[in-house]
This record gives C-alpha cells, structure tokens and sequence, in this order.
C-alpha cells in the first residue's frame, strides 16, 4: 500500500466506500421494492376476487344464480372466473394459456405456471344459499407486474458501475486538487536540491487552508535562507577580492628580493614565504572563481579550440614538475579536436587534473592523458598509478574543501580542495559530466565528457 501515492490511496477508499455504499441501499431498494410489487399484486388480486364475490347471488325469483353485468371479467391486470362446486365455468375465463384443471383451493395465494407465463392464482369458495358451492377464481399474469421490478433491476445494473467509476474519477480528480500544493512543495523542494537553486519557491499564492499556510512559512524561510547563502557568498567574493593585491605584491617582492639576494638560510625562508604565497594566490582564485560561478556571474568566454594542441601545451608544462617525482606523462592524443569551449577553463581543467594526478602519484609512475571526439562529443581522461581513493570518499571528492587526508595534502604543501570542484564546475557548465574510477594503491582515472559545440545561449 506504501508504494502508492497518497492521491491514489484516499481515492481508492473513497471509491471502495461509494460502491459499499452503493452496493448497500441498491441492495435495500430491491428487496423493498420486490417486496413491494409482489404484495401490490397480491393485495389487487385478493380486493378483486372478494368484489366478485359480492356481485354472484342467488335469483330467489328465477331459481338460478345472478351474476351482476358490472363485473368485468379482466380489470386492473386480475382475471375474474365464477365456477360451480364441480369446476364448471359458470361466468369469466381464465386467461390464456391459463392450465387446465388446476385445483381450487379456499383463500390461498399460489404460483402456477403455464407456457411461459406464471400466474398468481386466488380462489374464494362460498356457499350460495339456494345454489350450493361457488368458487371465484382471480389469476394475475406475474410478468406484468415484474416487468416494472425487471426494468428496475436493469436500470440500476447499468447505473451501478457508472456510479462507482464516477465515484472513482471525481474522487482521484479531487484529491489530486487537494494535493496539488503538496506536489508543488515536492516539486520546488526536487529542484532546489538538484540544481542548488535557492531562488526558487513555490510561490501558491494566497489562500487560507493549511497546506497554504505551510508553503507561505516554506517560502519565507527559503527567503532568509537565500540571504544567508547570498551574505556568505558575497563574503567570500569580497574576501578573495581584497586578498589579490597584497598576495601579488607579496609575490612580485619575494621574487624581487631572491633575484638580489646571495645563498643562505634568509633566501632559503624567502623561497618559502614564495611557495606558499603562490599557493595562496592559487587558492584566492579559486574561491573567486568559484564565488562567481555560484553568483552566475561567471561567463564562458566561448572560442573555436583546438583542444589537442591545447592538451599537448599542458602537459609539456607539467613535465617539468612531473619529472622531479620522475613520473612519465603519456600523451594518448586524437589531433585535431576542434571543440567550441572557454580555453583558459579548459587549460585549468587539465592543469587540475595532472597536477593532482602527479600529487598522488607514485615516485616513478605514469600519467595518462587522453583526448579524443566522437559523433559530437568530446571524451578525455587523466589516468594515474598513484594512492588512489577509497570508495567511501569517491562521492565526496567534489566537495568543496574536501580531502581525503588532509594531513598528507598539508605536507606536500599543494592545494586546499578546491580543485576538483572547479573541475566539475567547469565540465558542467561545457554541458558535459566528469566520473571517476578508482583502487587504493593501484591509481584512479578522472574521465570527462561534453558536447564539442555549445547550444547558443538563450
Ligand atoms: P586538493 O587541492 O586537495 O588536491 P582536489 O579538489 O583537487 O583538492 O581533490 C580533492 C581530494 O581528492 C584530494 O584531497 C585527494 O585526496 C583526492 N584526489 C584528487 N585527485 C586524486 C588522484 N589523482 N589520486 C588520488 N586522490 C586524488
């Protein structure tokens, strides 16, 4: 019962309810109404066999019985039959297809069939003074006054199930207008937690019942949260903003300082004030780039690439720190794969990459880089045979600021856990999806992919 929709459950009920119900007072009504007929029937014959008693006497004067001229052999569906002790018809007929010789019995209502038609049949028995034995027969044709009850029970065959299937639709159309605001709230609720989208709401509009007044709180309260979030990221845009200038001047002296300076331990601690402010700018642009990318105020700068000469510059860049952990890069490139894309986001894209992929590489291993376009879509991986990555952290490594020891990333001194989320970022935005594979001890490969050209912008 769980698997279905609350919609569909409260229409069920309804609609068993309505047919119960349903099923219940037709039931009721026909036994009524059987009931009903049948006495009328019974009740018309008895009043028209004790008339037609009254109406036989016996003519004193004339020495015969008199029968009064007023009584009509067939009225209001009984036929009369006046009969001496014998069975002889003295007055009447029976109707047709009537037995022969069916017995008289004194003031009993019976049954009798004959073809295909079945009688009620009522016989009074008198003595006439002067005559002897006189029985009146009334037989009423059963099918008549059945039809009515037949008809009855036709009609409401054909009304019952139109009853319940209108009971099933307008109960599932109601409810599902009930709930309509619940879908809503679900719906608005989906599209936050999938696009990350604090912007939206609801938005029913005004209206007194409960589930109104629930998406009016919910709204507000995506309202203070989406001031919250705007407050924190506007911070952090404002922070990294106001970090640029004095890293940059920090990095433009220390380089000046070394470049004049003779060997010693005070050069060896400007080296290190060095790396870490250039790890510090590299981090500040992140966060900036990312900030902006949150605030949408990020555009892709969109220009015909050629992505292989691109990946080829890259990795000739990074040889040089790949080579002092005496890692090989291996370039498993498809020349010429023109893509449609931001140039400097896809050169971060692979800086990222590789240099992640030299960070948790082993001493003396290999890189992979790959690159190839097929039917429209651009596929690229970044393959290594370093630490790997624990499978319960596979899901998280996107997360911004996550690390999977950040011990160790502390002591190599590199990056903050930024990068791939600027990676997936970055793919995303191309319209594409980055995943990864990988084994503790054995190596792990990032593999992307996205459309070689962008739909126009709208
Ligand atoms: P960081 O700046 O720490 O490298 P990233 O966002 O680039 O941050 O990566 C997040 C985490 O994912 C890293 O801390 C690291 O533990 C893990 N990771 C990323 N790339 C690799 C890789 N090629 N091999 C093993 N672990 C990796």
């Amino acid at each position: 019962m769980r698997s279905l929709s609350i919609k569909l459950r409260v229409a069920l009920w309804y609609t068993g309810i309505m047919i119960l119900l349903a099923a219940a007072s037709l039931a009721v009504l026909l036994s009524l109404s059987s009931r009903f007929v049948q006495h009328g029937a019974r009740d018309r014959l008895e009043g028209r066999v004790a008339l037609a008693l009254k109406e036989a006497e016996w003519d004193r004067e004339e020495r015969r019985l008199d029968i009064d001229d007023d009584l009509k052999v067939f009225e209001d569906g009984v036929w009369i039959g006046i009969y001496d002790g014998q069975g002889y018809p003295l007055y009447g007929q029976a109707p047709e297809g009537f037995p022969e010789g069916v017995v008289f019995e004194d003031r009993q209502i019976r049954m009798v069939s004959g073809g295909s038609a079945v009688w009620y049949v009522y016989d009074i028995h008198r003595i006439v003074p002067g005559y002897g034995s006189v029985w009146v027969r009334g037989a009423a044709s059963r099918s008549d006054a059945e039809e009515a009850f037949a008809a009855m029970i036709r009609m409401a065959v054909f009304l019952f199930p139109f009853l319940a299937a209108l009971a099933a639709g307008g109960g599932y159309l109601i409810t599902r207008r009930a709930f309509l605001p619940i879908a809503q709230m679900a719906e608005t609720a989906r599209r936050i937690s999938t696009g990350g989208d604090l912007t939206e709401r609801i938005g029913l509009g005004k209206g007194n019942d409960e589930l109104y007044q629930l998406a009016e709180t919910f709204d507000s309260m995506l309202s203070r949260l989406q001031g919250q979030f705007e407050k924190e990221k506007q911070f952090t845009a404002d922070v990294s903003h106001e970090l640029r200038t004095p890293i940059s001047v920090i990095l433009s002296r220390c380089e000046y300082a070394l470049g004049h300076m003779e060997d010693g331990e005070g050069r060896e601690s400007l080296q290190i004030v060095l790396d870490q402010a250039r790890k510090m700018a590299r981090l500040v642009s992140q966060l900036l780039m990312l900030s902006r990318a949150d605030g949408n105020r990020l555009e892709l700068q969109l220009e015909d690439v050629d992505l292989s000469v691109l990946f080829e510059v890259v990795i000739q860049e990074q040889e040089a720190a790949a080579s002092e952990k005496s890692i090989t890069i291996q370039p498993d490139i498809q020349p010429d794969v023109m893509v449609q894309a931001d140039e400097t986001m896809m050169m971060r894209l692979l800086i990222n990459l590789i240099s992640n992929a030299i960070t948790y590489g082993k001493v003396g291993g290999h890189i992979r880089v790959g690159l190839s376009k097929s039917s429209g879509t651009v596929h690229g991986y970044v393959e290594d045979d370093g630490v790997g990555i624990p499978n319960e952290h596979l899901d998280r490594i996107w997360d911004r600021f996550y690390q999977v020891d950040p011990s160790r990333t502390a002591e190599d001194g590199r990056g903050a856990g930024l990068g791939l989320s600027m990676v997936k970022w970055i793919v995303s935005s191309h319209g594409g999806d980055i995943h990864v594979e990988s084994r503790v001890g054995e190596g792990s490969r990032f593999s992307f992919e996205f459309p070689s050209r962008q739909p126009p912008a709208t």
